[in-house]
């Protein structure tokens, strides 16, 4: 279900492009339906292919922030991992941990064998 209404969303997206697209492609005859019809096609590929690229080992996402740590309300530069092989935090809450906190939630995650290789660079 989350899938579909991820899809849905991801569509509807695409189709925030099509007034520009149409711009474009109606000096080649194009009409604005086919170029609807278009980017509902080309977002319907690229959903799937966006999804094997963030789910591939190969993506680790950070989120960084100035603030106040969430464990233990220490102020500075704070880090929340979003994305991992295995982890996925987009849809939860935004937990964002300091140096020191964050340290010891990677090494709890990585106890628990997800993969991850650091900080945000
Ligand atoms: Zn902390």
């Amino acid at each position: 279900m989350a899938t579909l209404r991820r899809f849905i969303l991801y569509l509807f997206r695409w189709q925030l492009s099509t007034p520009i697209l149409w711009l474009v492609v109606r000096q080649l005859g194009a009409g604005i339906w086919s170029t609807v019809l278009a980017n509902l096609i080309g977002g319907s590929i690229f959903f799937w292919v966006d999804r094997f690229i963030f789910t591939s080992a190969a993506v680790e996402m950070w989120h960084m922030k100035e603030g106040t740590c969430d464990n233990c309300g220490a102020k500075g530069h704070l880090w929340r991992l979003v994305l991992a092989p295995n982890y996925d935090r987009r849809e939860e809450e935004a937990k964002f941990f300091c140096l020191k906190c964050s340290k010891a939630k990677t090494a709890e995650l990585r106890a628990k064998g997800i993969r991850i290789r650091g900080r945000g660079r």
